[in-house]
């Protein structure tokens, strides 16, 4: 398995190279050159697996043989029996046609843990056998970092960096994130949004003697290996509801595009998708541009779902390339247009295209409160907000003409709801209780580093903090 990047210019890598690479080096992000294809048979042969034995199953194509099957057989088991649910992904049926997959038994409690603790493991893995360090940087906007964070702690080869928002994050992402007692985790607080810390991480890669000299590398979902363990997921999701009686429809709670990107990739392998919904909150990039074909940036808007808080959505990249037909150079021009620019307008053409596959909705703070109580009172389940948009997605699309009797809506439950308590109790007059795992988080003394939205400062920190060896 070969991968290729999305500007066109960086050489193709194979799976190992692209782990430890992450941002390809112009810009790009990689993908592979195919798609591993499943027939009926294959997924109906994989009907009966556990979890980690599907995830086996999805993910092996991927890696080529950069890794023997068991040695990723046995990471992919180690990854998986730490979560906290005995199904790992468990779906709960909310209606004849709605269904509720719950991705929050990892140790982070959100969706972000199912790939990221593969691919600490991964990492690792990769860099023992070549001997070498990395100095991962990764911006969050509060689950992604407490997610890399704790599949990154202790572990020898890799030094940690993760920039979030000051103030911008909960107080619950904020403790989960600072208060991991390791000597090669480093939270950095920046003065700015978190777009700010995306823009940050990505100058630091464009900075190539410095990407260099301290052997970047990302645990964002711009890294491949982010996106390749959230396919399996969508599998599971199909596999238990019955691939052969069932048109699929997920609803996906979206930011940065990464997990449902996951889902088209799903799709592209065999899953019998009928459409992906894209449910934003009222920072609604993505789905005005699945509606009117034009991608433009606004303001953030601080919500109750901050996860889902942000102003570009970095992997959209990668959709983008394969509307436009994987034309590498086509895909340059028009992010260069958009970072010039602000925005950036397809073909009707293109947009009927992203239709065919992505409807988008967008779910403001008042609608999500809603969401969450009137679920609470009729189904007696408590969502967070961020999982409570997608649920509204499945809503006003089973009432939409798109509806049809063979199609069954699963909604991603993206975090736990005692992530988000305040806004769950606002709506629900119930304080969500934290797994007992966590029971003592709010003893736990913070450690964490203030800087300026500034390179300069940045640059010099990691400098000074990175174990990785000046050559
Ligand atoms: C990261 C995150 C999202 C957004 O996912 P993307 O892959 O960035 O689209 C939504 N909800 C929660 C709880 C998250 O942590």
């Amino acid at each position: 398995m070969r991968y290729l990047s999305t500007r066109g210019v960086a050489p193709e890598l194979n799976f190992d190279d692209v782990l430890i690479t992450g941002l390809a080096r112009d810009g790009g992000l990689y993908l592979p050159t195919d798609w591993p294809k499943f027939s009926p048979e294959d997924l109906r042969s994989f009907a009966s697996l556990s979890y980690p034995e599907l995830a086996i199953e999805v993910m092996r194509p991927f890696l080529g043989d950069t890794m023997s099957r068991e040695v990723f057989g046995n990471l992919v088991d180690a990854t998986y029996r730490k979560f906290s649910h005995p199904s790992v992904a468990p779906i709960k049926q909310l209606e004849s046609n709605i269904w509720l997959m719950e991705l929050f038994h990892g140790p982070t409690l959100a969706f972000k843990d199912y790939a990221m603790q593969i691919l600490g493991r991964l990492f690792d893995q990769a860099l023992l056998a070549r001997g070498k360090r990395t100095t991962i940087v990764g911006a969050t906007s509060g689950d992604t970092g407490s997610a890399a964070i704790e599949a990154c702690k202790d572990r020898e080869a890799i030094d940690v960096f993760i920039f979030f928002p000051k103030d911008r994050v909960s107080p619950i992402q904020q403790k989960q994130m600072t208060t991991v007692d390791a000597d090669n985790i480093h939270a950095i607080a920046l003065e700015g949004t978190f777009d700010d810390c995306q823009d940050m991480v990505k100058a630091l890669f464009n900075d190539l003697e410095f990407r260099d000299k301290f052997a970047l590398s990302a645990v964002n979902s711009i890294n491949w290996a982010r996106l390749m363990p959230q396919i399996v997921y969508y599998f599971w999701a199909g596999l238990s509801l019955g691939v052969d009686d069932h048109r699929l429809v997920f609803s996906v709670p979206s930011g940065n595009f990464g997990n449902v990107f996951s889902a088209y990739a799903a799709k592209k392998m065999g899953l019998p998708i009928e459409k992906l919904i894209v449910a934003t909150n009222s920072n609604d990039i993505l789905s005005r541009f699945f509606n009117t074909g034009t991608m433009e940036i606004k303001g953030v808007q601080p919500s109750i779902s901050p996860s889902m808080d942000i102003q570009v959505s970095s992997n959209f990249e990668r959709l983008l390339f394969d509307l436009i037909g994987r034309d590498g150079a086509s895909t340059n021009r028009v992010l260069k247009e958009f970072r010039n620019e602000g925005k950036f307008t397809v073909s009707e053409e293109t947009l009927m295209d992203a239709r065919r596959t992505f409807d988008a909705v967008c779910v403001d703070d008042m609608d999500t409160l809603g969401r969450i109580s009137k679920t609470f009172k009729e189904k007696g389940e408590i969502l967070d907000p961020h999982s409570a948009i997608g649920v509204e997605g499945a809503y006003r699309f089973a009432s939409s003409d798109a509806m049809k009797n063979d199609i069954s809506i699963v909604s991603l439950a993206c975090a736990h709801p005692a992530k988000f308590p305040d806004a769950v109790q606002k709506a629900t007059g119930e304080h969500p209780n934290l797994p007992h795992h966590l029971d003592d988080l709010w003893e736990r003394k913070e450690r964490l580093t203030v800087l300026p939205n500034k390179f300069e400062e940045v640059s010099n920190y990691i400098a000074d903090n990175s174990r990785v060896e000046l050559k």
